[in-house]
């Protein structure tokens, strides 16, 4: 039963893996855009939503 629940995870993980090289080649996603727009620049933690940071230094 355990070898069996192993052996459906790693043909998954197989199939996750053919896919994703296949995406990652085909485009990049865009994620330059995350680490400028949502940290804060006074304490580089990440903010929630478009308010202020909770650091209150902003
Ligand atoms: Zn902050």
């Amino acid at each position: 039963m355990i070898l069996k629940a192993v052996i459906l995870f790693l043909a998954f993980m197989g199939l996750l893996a053919i896919f994703g090289k296949k995406k990652v080649t085909k485009k990049k996603p865009p994620a330059k855009r995350v680490e400028t727009a949502q940290k804060c620049p006074k304490c580089g933690s990440y903010r929630i939503g478009t308010g202020d940071c909770a650091c209150g230094k902003s």
